[in-house]
């Protein structure tokens, strides 16, 4: 189990230093920005949907993330997982990740729906640092409701100008 944990940790670490897909792109189908206050997290996340097969799918989503290596890996990890999936099995996704940093530890994680997001499993034991591990999740069903309503991006967020 250590050595397990080691290697989890090595592999959140890794995400920390190289996150894959980030940076904002265009175009967007909408832009959301979500801040976790106990940590200090921040993210800011565009979602990009398209058509297949008359299924609304995921076609890209880009963000730039501030904060702890938690809160930055894990929104790395996810973006790896649901890019290219149809939405409703992005969701399906989402769903099995949340009940993972609910079960205190207990679960026995779904590493064929959740691939690297299982080196989160230890996470789930901390409460403090869920809200971490979640930020990037709940920023990208936000925006994906919010694409699949067409309310486009947040009129906050739209003024803001990218580095
Ligand atoms: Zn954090």
């Amino acid at each position: 189990m250590m050595q397990l944990e080691s290697m989890y940790q090595e592999i959140i670490l890794d995400h920390y230093r190289r996150p894959l897909h980030a940076g904002l792109r265009e175009p967007f189908d909408a832009q959301v920005h979500h801040v976790n206050p106990t940590c200090g997290d921040e993210v800011t996340l565009r979602v990009t949907l398209k058509d297949a097969d008359g299924e609304a799918a995921v076609a890209d989503v880009s963000y730039e993330a501030l904060g702890c290596s938690i809160s930055q890996a894990s929104v790395s990890i996810m973006t790896d997982l649901i890019i290219g999936k149809p939405v409703s099995e992005a969701m399906e996704v989402s769903a099995e990740f949340l009940r993972l940093m609910q079960s205190r530890g207990e679960a026995e994680p779904d590493e064929d729906k959740l691939g690297d997001a299982v080196v989160f499993e230890g996470v789930s034991k901390y409460p403090a640092r869920i809200k971490c591990a979640l930020l990037g999740w709940m920023a990208w069903k936000d925006a994906t409701a919010r694409a699949l309503a067409g309310a486009g991006a947040s009129g906050d967020f739209k003024a803001e100008e990218q580095r």
